[in-house]
C-alpha cells in the first residue's frame, strides 16, 4: 500500500516528466507541500526547467533538475509520467539500487511502472487524482495546494472543455476555488497569457501550416525557433489546441526541432479519432485525445514518417466509426 511507504518514508523525492505542463508541476508542487505539511524531507525534481507561467505556484522555485544525489532518499514518486522513461534524467540520475518507486498518473497509456500505482485514466488530471489521493495519506488541504492542484486541472482539461471533465472535475474545482484561489488568474496566467516570442512562432507554425485528408499539422524548425526568439522546448500546446479546432481538421499535429536534433511531436484530436495510438508507434503515448512522441531528425524524415502514421490512422480510425459510409 503506498500509503504505508508514505507513513514509513522521511526523505521522498518527487518527479514530474519531462517538458512538463501545468498538470505535472501543479501535481509536483501539491504534493510536496502535502508531504512537507506530514514532516517528510522534500525534494522536487524535473528534467526540464519550470516554464515561467508556473513559477509563481508554491514550491516551484525549489525544484531542481536532478536530486541530490547524497541523500538516501526513501521513496520516489512520480506524477503525471506514464511511463518510467518520461522521467528522464531525474530518475536516471539516482545511484543504484535505486529506492521503492510510486506512480501517480492519470494517462491511458501508463505502463504501471511503480512498485506502488495509482492510475486513473478516467480522471481529468493527475491533479484530480491527488486531490482524492492527499486526505487518505492525512493531508490538509490548505490554499497553497488548492492553488497547484486547480493549476493542474485547469491546464490539462483547456479550461474545463475536454472530454474527461465531469461533474466530480466540476465539484473538486469549485472546492479548491472554496480555499480561496484566483481562478480567473489562474486560467489567464497559466493557459491564456503568452510571450512575446510564442506569439511570432505561432505565425510561424500557421504560415507553415498543411492539410490532407483531415490531417492539419505544421513543423517548426531549429531556425524558425530563433527567427521567433524562442530557446529551448517552444510552448506549442496552446498551437496545437488551435490547429485541432480548425473545422476542417480531425487531427492537429507540431513537429518541433529540439536542440539535439530530435524532433518533438505534439498531437491533439476529437473523438471518434485516437493519436495515443500514432504516438505509442512511435515510443511515445497520453491519452486519445491528447499525445505525444519523439522521433529522431531529421526534422524532414520525421514529418514524412509521422504524417503517413497519421493518415494511416485516421483512415482506420475513421472505417472503424462508420464502417458503412454513405
Ligand atoms: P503534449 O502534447 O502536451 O506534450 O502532451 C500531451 C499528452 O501526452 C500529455 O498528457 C503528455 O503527458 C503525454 N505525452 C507527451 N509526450 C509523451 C511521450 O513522449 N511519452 C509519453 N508516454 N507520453 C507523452
Ligand atoms: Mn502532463
Amino acid at each position: 500500500m503506498i500509503r504505508f511507504a508514505v507513513e514509513k518514508a522521511n526523505r521522498v523525492l518527487v518527479i514530474a516528466h519531462v517538458d512538463p505542463d501545468g498538470d505535472a508541476i501543479g501535481s509536483m508542487t501539491a504534493l510536496g507541500q502535502g508531504l512537507a505539511q506530514l514532516g517528510k524531507r522534500v525534494t522536487l525534481a524535473c528534467d526540464d526547467a519550470v516554464p515561467a507561467r508556473f513559477l509563481s505556484l508554491p514550491m516551484a522555485g525549489e525544484v531542481r533538475r536532478a536530486p541530490n544525489v547524497d541523500v538516501p532518499y526513501d521513496l520516489v514518486i512520480a506524477v503525471d509520467c506514464a511511463d518510467e522513461s518520461r522521467m528522464g534524467w531525474a530518475y536516471d540520475s539516482l545511484p543504484e539500487p535505486k529506492p521503492s518507486l510510486a506512480n501517480i498518473d492519470h494517462h491511458i497509456t501508463n505502463t504501471r511502472f511503480g512498485a506502488f500505482n495509482i492510475v486513473e485514466p478516467e480522471a481529468s488530471s493527475t491533479a484530480e487524482v491527488l486531490y482524492r489521493f492527499l486526505p487518505e495519506i492525512g493531508v490538509e488541504m490548505t490554499r497553497g495546494i488548492a492553488e497547484s492542484l486547480l493549476t493542474g486541472i485547469v491546464t490539462d482539461t483547456i479550461g474545463f472543455r475536454t472530454t474527461n471533465v465531469t461533474a466530480s472535475t466540476l465539484r473538486v474545482a469549485a472546492d479548491l476555488v472554496d480555499q480561496g484561489v484566483d481562478i480567473a488568474a489562474i486560467s489567464y496566467q497559466s493557459l491564456h497569457q503568452k510571450a512575446y516570442s510564442t506569439a511570432k512562432m505561432w505565425g510561424i507554425g500557421l504560415t507553415g501550416m498543411k492539410l490532407e485528408e483531415g490531417l492539419l499539422w505544421t513543423s517548426i524548425s531549429r531556425v524558425d525557433m530563433q527567427r521567433a526568439g524562442l530557446e529551448g522546448n517552444p510552448n506549442s500546446s496552446g498551437l496545437v489546441n488551435f490547429l485541432a479546432d480548425v473545422d476542417a481538421a480531425v487531427m492537429g499535429v507540431i513537429l518541433s526541432e529540439m536542440n539535439d536534433g530530435s524532433v518533438r511531436v505534439t498531437m491533439r484530436t476529437q473523438p471518434p479519432y485516437n493519436v495515443a495510438e500514432v504516438a505509442v508507434q512511435f515510443g511515445g503515448g497520453g491519452h486519445a485525445l491528447a499525445a505525444g512522441c519523439t522521433l529522431d531528425g531529421p526534422l524532414e524524415r520525421a514529418e514524412e514518417r509521422l504524417v503517413a502514421a497519421c493518415l494511416t490512422a485516421i483512415r482506420r480510425q475513421r472505417l472503424s466509426a462508420d464502417p458503412n459510409p454513405a
